[in-house]
């Protein structure tokens, strides 16, 4: 029996190899045009509520 080699192939072909990476845009503030990580879902910069 197979069972091993099938469930071998599909743990490496059945997902996509792909990484989520929400970290590398950041959005510029409209207020002050700061693209940084908001805080608590404000600009860190100038305290606009974004989120
Ligand atoms: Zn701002």
């Amino acid at each position: 029996m197979l069972r091993g080699e099938w469930r071998d192939t599909v743990a490496r072909e059945g997902l996509p190899d792909v990484e989520m990476d929400e970290s590398g845009e950041e959005p510029p503030c409209p207020a002050c045009g700061t693209a940084a990580p908001l805080v608590d879902g404000a600009c860190s910069d100038c305290g606009l509520a974004l989120g």
